[in-house]
């Protein structure tokens, strides 16, 4: 009986949900395209474009608003007239990593950002958001867009589109897509394995393994004009289709682009949710910001590198280890929980992984042999040593091998805003 009250209850939430989505918004795409400058003293937003994404929306029409906030930014939709809240994701950014540079923290920059929000029926205010010393969000800038008045662009895009792996309805399933770049029209036999590769990656461990009938890989076969991306080190600087480049934030092997919306335009003909460039060069490298994107090369360790990188871009996991060459200690506030579900400062244990540990394991845990595989709080994570604590000794966000239980569980958790 209690079985099926609850279904009642959860067909009943579902429906109002639908008809929540059906009321606000079309089922197609809006994309906003804007400029994010600043450095760590203040930041300003301005309006590139709003563009027409051809397709219907992938993302979800039920969980319309963000359940997490693991993310520094967040786009929120909000009908004009009523003011109330319609939409909203959080993600973090290239300017977000940049102000935690030495740099950044004084000189001014310039970034591209793009959103995508289901396409508003009725006038609305996009509001553009960053937190505040407190972390809570503040609106930087508003847009506002008004589906019968506000001018949209189209732009076209000849890219061929590919199904690497197929489940079933965008709306219902994590839809990454992967850009190929840096891969001229004599590269093609070696892309089309590069996405095989890659497809493999992504569905190789726990739970991308297990929720692969919850996943679609598309695969967007875009031609560079030169083969390689650009090595600023090696004075290499070459023309590819979505603009990969080493030496990122002067970090060698920290491989991004900066060029935000040719990229968008790039992959619009497929249904994204998760954005994953597939770089053109065997040398290992990569990176990935939540929500945002990942780029990931092509050489021995892709499969690895893959997944360790989704674990940022879907996961809003937060890297495991210590970095020997950075040791900060300075990055994270002790006097707060992180944002990111996969380490704790132990200020509210409660709301990270406490129902994890089994009884006797002690916190903080010691790294001893006794507890090789079990959850415990383990000092050192999120590149710094002391006062940061992490779930497992071995992790795919720390060294390698496979996901810790409370990654597992945080990605799991992520899987049903996408799939219900
Ligand atoms: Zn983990």
């Amino acid at each position: 009986m209690k079985k099926i009250f609850l279904s009642i209850v959860f067909v009943a939430y579902t429906a109002l949900a639908l008809a929540q989505f059906s009321n606000y918004f079309d089922n197609k795409t809006l994309r906003v395209d804007y400029y994010r400058t600043g450095s760590k003293k203040s930041e300003s937003i301005k309006l590139k474009s709003f563009i027409a994404k051809p397709g219907e929306w992938a993302g979800s029409t039920v969980h319309l608003t963000d359940p997490f906030n693991y993310g520094a930014h967040r786009v929120m939709v909000k009908d004009m007239e009523t003011k109330k809240e319609l939409y909203s994701r959080t993600y973090n950014s290239l300017y977000h990593e940049y102000i935690a540079t030495k740099k950044g923290r004084k000189k001014s920059m310039t970034f591209e950002e793009t959103v995508l929000i289901p396409y508003p029926k009725k006038a609305v205010e996009i509001h553009i958001q960053s937190r505040n010393k407190d972390w809570e969000f503040v609106s930087i800038e508003t847009f506002q867009f008004d589906p019968n008045t506000t001018t949209t662009e189209t732009i076209v895009s000849n890219n061929e589109v590919r199904k690497i792996h197929y489940s079933g309805d965008p709306q219902k399933k994590v839809d990454f897509v992967i850009v190929a770049d840096g891969y001229s029209i004599n590269d093609t036999a070696k892309m089309r394995a590069d996405f095989e590769t890659f497809r493999k990656g992504i569905l190789k461990y726990a739970p991308f393994k297990t929720q692969k009938e919850n996943i679609n890989i598309w695969g967007v076969a875009a031609i560079s004009e030169d083969s390689g991306i650009t090595n600023p080190l090696k004075k290499q600087y070459l023309n590819t289709a979505v603009g990969s480049t080493f030496n990122s934030f002067d970090i060698d092997r920290y491989i991004m682009t900066f060029e935000i919306h040719t990229m968008h335009t790039a992959i619009q003909n497929a249904p994204y949710d998760h954005i994953i460039v597939m770089s053109n060069t065997d040398t290992y490298g990569g990176g990935a910001i939540y929500n945002f994107y990942a780029d990931v090369t092509t050489g021995d360790q892709t499969q690895f590198v893959v997944t360790h990188e989704i674990g940022h871009l879907f996961g809003g996991l937060a890297d495991e280890y210590v970095d020997p060459t950075v040791s900060y200690n300075d990055i994270h506030d002790l006097s707060k929980e992180p944002l990111e579900p996969n380490i704790t400062t132990l200020v509210n244990f409660d709301s990270k992984w406490k129902h994890l540990i089994e009884e006797g394991t002690p916190i903080p845990t010691p790294v001893k042999k006794e507890f090789l595989k079990k959850v415990g709080a383990y000092e050192g994570g999120g590149y710094q040593s002391k006062g940061i604590y992490r779930p497992a000794i071995r992790c795919m966000m720390n060294a390698g091998g496979s996901f810790c239980p409370v990654c597992v569980e945080a990605l799991n958790a992520m899987f049903k805003i996408y799939t219900e």
